[in-house]
Order: structure tokens, then C-alpha cells, then sequence
């Protein structure tokens, strides 16, 4: 068979072509959020399917919640996603980088010089970028963690909230850091979040302890307990319902009954069971009978029932539990401990507190509509997770596009030791880095090529162990000490954002054969590129 009739169903774009409108799409797509970054960053107002909206600043929801059908737009979009994970912050850095590194790599195809060369080029940039960041660093104080997790949440909501929020999560970071294995280990997933429509978003707050809005399954069972043994079921304690899983031949009056008596022992053996290994404290993802229940609180056992899968995970990760099954085959080493169980009316609602050894915390996020609230828990995830890198990797660099100043300077001289044309891949990275501080100017209402040209004149100008501390402060709007005025950034964020962009503008680089199902081979409009 033919190339041609194989691909009869599809589009294709091949060779230079394929690059440059892989291009468009990368620059299409960072032109979308290039307004948001920054502390002077626009909201944007996104709409969905179903009318409803949503304001944010945030460049990952943006782009999470855009659709994009254009495949090379979605491995930006990736990127950036991946950053989230990773870092938590950095996403519109990562896709503004990426995009320009592609632009800027269009300019030098152009020119003759070709994609693997400036792939190759950009390796040796991120490479040279990760083993000089270390330099640029100052260790991270313990005052410092408010300072980073507020310069992470410039720009998103308002003053009172980002100083309460940033002031909670580094709080959170501090009650879930992990030293027990030798190295720190800060996991934010290990802070719930219970969000709580209703109140200002000051009312936020954090309580240590697990708590689920649940409320124990009987009334009678203790409000509160003290330290005890827990088991966790992944399943319910029930009796299976007789409809759809069995057929019964009913030859005289009697049967029914005690066939149901029979259940009833098997589930009151269960109790007993969990009164012999000494359990105080259940949860199950499922039902637990309406028939056993006095049984279990006579049994000395508070349960709580129709507990969500994750919260059981917090609750075996906090009480060193196992979740098993069912309660049959539990032995005492399934079992977890915890310190105190305690039911509580909050605004009329029950919560049910768990206080355990390892710690663990919950921030209860409040806000007047579900929009606000989305915000919130987003600014707190933000703001956690600058917080537990710094626990983990305490190490700081100058933001305000400092940093990637700095970089490129010292780029362009590394650049001159490099023979081949890969030096002008190098250069073109040195570039790229820069749209950071050409953006925040930009949106600042500054002009970007004048500022940009400010901060490198500051830095030339300064002494050389301070020089990659000057950036735009776009308070002031003008060059400055960036550590002095308080704009800090988590190494890992900024390392982080080069190495995701640098991958993504290669691995689309690389691309010299697009195939389009016919079906939907309408790649969208794109802007012109010079
Ligand atoms: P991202 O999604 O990449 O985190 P943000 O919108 O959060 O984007 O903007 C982060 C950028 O804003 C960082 O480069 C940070 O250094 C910069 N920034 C924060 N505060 C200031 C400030 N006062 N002056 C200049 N830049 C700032
Ligand atoms: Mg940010």
C-alpha cells in the first residue's frame, strides 16, 4: 500500500511547515495568559459549557479549564500542569518561557540552522542554568517562609487574604514536616481541606487533627474519647442485599427469619471481633448496620460511617493504619492509634476531629460562593506549597525576573566558549529567559525593552556577589535589591519552570510530521508570525 493511501483520512503538515504552525499554537497559547503574570497581573473570566463562571489570575486554571484541541498547545499546557504538580508554582513562567524558547528557536530555523542543532543548544542551556542557580541562592530564614509564600501569592485576591492565607499555610507546612527518615520531608497532601461555604475568607482557618464534616452513627456512642486503637474498612458492615445477590427456595413460614437471624449473628461476630483486638474507633467507606449499631456502642466502639476514600487514606497515614476490606481478617497489627476522637457542632453542622501522633492538619476554607471558595483553596494550595519546598529544600533566589536576568547574562558569556552553531541556541535561551522580567514590566503598564535594559544596567552595576539580586519591582516600578524588598522564590520553582519549558519547547522542536484525522483537521486560527 502506498504513503498516500494509508494516510488517506488525514492532514498532514510536514517538515518546516509542521514547525512553524507548532509554533503558532505554543505562542497562541502563552499570548492567552500573558496578562496574568505578576503581582500586576489581569484576572481573566473564564466561561464554560454550562454558563457558569469563574475569575482567576491563576495561569494553570486558565489553561486547565480552556478547551484546547490543538495537540502542541497541549503539551504546553501539559508542562505547565506538570509544574503544578511538581512545584506548585511557576505555571505561567513555564509556558511563557517554553512559547518563547520556540519563537525564539523560529527565528534561527529561519536562518538555516536546524531544530535538532537548537535542541541540542538548549539542553546545554538548562544544564548550564542548573548547576550555576545554585549560586545565585541565599539560605531560607525561618521569617522568609511568610515572605516566599506571600510573593507567591502576589497578584491573586486581595491583601488580607493573601497575608491570612500565606500566615496558615506555612503554619500547615510546620505541623505536617516529616524529619523521621533523616531527610525533610513536607508533603502538603497530607493537610485536608474542608471547604465550608458561608462566612469571609478570614475565617479561614487551620485546626490540627483530621477533620471530616461527619457526625458519629449513633447518638448515644461518646461524644469525645481519648487515645485508643482504630480500624478502617474500605468497604461497610452490612448484610448483603438479598435482590441482587441471592436466590432463596422458601419451603415453610420460619425460613425468612432465621435465615435473617443468621446474618445478624454473623455481623454481631464482627463486633465481637473488634471488641477482642480493642478497638475503640471505626470508620467504614460504607454502611454499617442499623442492627449493630448499639451492639458496637455497647462494645466501647465509636464509628462513623460513609467516610470518603481519601479521608480514610489521611486517617490510615495519620493513625498508621491499614485499610482493609472487611472486618473478618483484621489482626492488631491493621490496626492505627490515635490520640483523641471527638464529635463537634460547628455552625450547627457536626464535625468529627481526629487528633493523631503524626500530626496532620486542616484548613477550613471559607468564602461567601463557591467561586470565592475555589479561589481560596487554590491560593492556600499555592501558598502550601511554596511553603513545604522551602521546609524541604530551603533555599532562596531574587524574584521579580532577577534570576532570569542574572542567567542570561552569564549564558551569553558561556555561549562565547561554544564553537558550533549550538551557540546560537544558547543565545536564543538567554532571550527566552527574559520575557519574564518583559512581561512584568509589560503589565506593570511599563515599557518592556526600557526596563529590561534597567535591570541589566543594575545589575552590571552592582557588585558581583549581589548583581543577580536586581530585578523589577513593580511596586516601585523600577530596578531593585529584590531580596531587600522582600520578592523571594523557592529555588525549585525557578529550576523547575526552566527545566519543564526547556523540555517542552524540545520535544516540540522535534516535531517535523503532524497527522490531522480529517475529522477534525481544523487547527484553529493562529496569529501571524514574523
Ligand atoms: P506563575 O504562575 O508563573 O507563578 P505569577 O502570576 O504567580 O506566575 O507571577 C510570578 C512572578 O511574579 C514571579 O516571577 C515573581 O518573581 C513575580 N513577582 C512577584 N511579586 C513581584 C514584585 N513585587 N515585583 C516584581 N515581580 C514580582
Ligand atoms: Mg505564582
Amino acid at each position: 500500500m502506498s504513503d498516500a493511501s494509508i494516510l488517506s483520512d488525514t492532514d498532514r503538515t510536514t517538515g518546516r511547515d509542521a514547525l512553524r504552525k507548532n509554533i503558532q499554537a505554543a505562542l497562541a497559547l502563552s499570548g492567552a495568559i500573558r496578562s496574568t503574570l505578576g503581582p500586576r497581573g489581569l484576572d481573566k473570566l473564564l466561561i464554560d459549557d454550562t454558563g457558569r463562571t469563574l475569575t482567576t489570575n491563576d495561569g494553570v486554571t486558565v489553561l486547565e479549564t480552556a478547551k484546547v484541541e490543538h495537540p502542541v498547545a497541549k503539551m504546553l499546557i501539559n508542562a505547565s500542569s506538570v509544574q503544578d504538580k511538581i512545584a506548585r508554582d511557576g505555571t505561567t513562567t513555564t509556558v511563557l518561557i517554553s512559547a518563547e524558547m520556540l519563537n525564539n528557536a523560529w527565528h534561527l530555523v529561519t536562518q538555516g540552522v536546524h531544530p535538532s542543532m537548537i535542541a541540542r543548544g538548549y539542553r546545554m542551556a538548562e544544564e548550564f542554568c542548573r548547576t550555576e542557580l545554585p549560586t545565585f541562592t541565599i539560605d531560607a530564614a525561618k521569617e522568609d517562609l511568610l515572605v516566599a509564600t506571600k510573593t507567591a501569592l502576589a497578584g491573586k485576591s486581595h491583601e488580607a487574604m493573601r497575608a491570612h492565607l500565606a500566615r496558615i499555610s506555612v503554619e500547615a507546612a510546620e505541623i505536617i514536616i516529616d524529619t523521621r527518615s533523616g531527610v525533610t520531608i513536607a508533603d502538603p497532601t497530607r493537610v485536608k481541606v474542608l471547604s465550608q461555604s458561608g462566612g469571609v475568607v478570614t475565617d479561614s482557618q487551620l485546626v490540627t487533627g483530621l477533620v471530616l464534616a461527619k457526625k458519629r452513627i449513633l447518638e448515644a456512642m461518646p461524644k469525645k474519647i481519648g487515645a485508643g486503637k482504630v480500624l478502617l474498612i474500605n468497604g461497610g458492615i452490612e448484610r448483603r442485599s438479598m435482590a441482587s445477590e441471592m436466590k432463596l427456595k422458601v419451603t415453610s413460614p420460619g425460613i425468612l427469619q432465621s435465615f435473617r437471624d443468621k446474618e445478624i449473628e454473623m455481623l454481631m461476630q464482627q463486633v465481637k471481633h473488634l471488641q477482642s483486638l480493642g478497638v475503640t474507633l471505626l470508620a467504614c467507606k460504607e454502611g454499617i448496620d442499623d442492627d449493630i449499631r448499639s451492639a458496637l456502642n455497647e462494645a466501647g466502639i465509636q464509628a462513623f460511617r460513609r467516610v470518603a476514600r481519601e479521608d480514610l487514606d489521611l486517617l490510615a497515614r495519620g493513625c498508621g493504619a491499614t485499610l482493609l476490606y472487611d472486618v473478618k481478617g483484621a489482626t492488631a497489627s491493621d490496626l492505627g492509634v490515635f490520640i483523641e476522637s471527638r464529635n463537634e457542632m460547628w455552625n450547627g453542622v457536626a464535625h468529627w476531629i481526629v487528633d493523631t501522633e503524626e500530626g496532620g492538619a486542616t484548613f477550613i476554607a471559607r468564602g461567601s460562593t463557591t467561586d470565592v471558595l475555589g479561589e481560596v483553596e487554590r491560593c492556600f494550595a499555592d501558598a502550601l506549597g511554596v511553603a513545604c519546598q522551602l521546609l524541604e529544600e530551603p533555599l532562596l533566589l531574587a524574584g521579580g525576573g532577577a534570576t532570569q536576568v542574572a542567567l542570561a547574562r552569564k549564558l551569553r558569556r558561556y555561549a562565547e566558549t561554544i564553537p558550533g552553531r549550538e551557540q546560537l541556541a544558547v543565545e536564543a535561551f538567554a532571550d527566552a529567559l527574559e520575557i519574564i522580567p518583559r512581561v512584568l514590566a509589560e503589565n506593570a503598564g511599563l515599557d518592556p525593552i526600557n526596563t529590561l535594559l534597567e535591570v541589566v544596567a543594575s545589575q552590571s552595576n552592582a557588585n558581583d556577589d549581589v548583581s543577580h539580586h536586581f530585578g523589577l519591582d513593580v511596586n516601585t516600578r523600577s530596578p531593585a535589591n529584590m531580596i531587600e524588598n522582600g520578592v523571594l522564590e523557592p529555588l525549585r520553582i525557578t529550576r523547575q519552570a526552566i527545566s519543564g519549558a526547556t523540555e517542552a519547547a524540545v520535544s516540540i522542536l522535534r516535531i517535523d510530521d503532524v497527522l490531522w484525522a480529517k475529522a477534525d483537521a481544523t487547527a484553529p486560527d493562529l496569529p501571524d508570525m514574523d
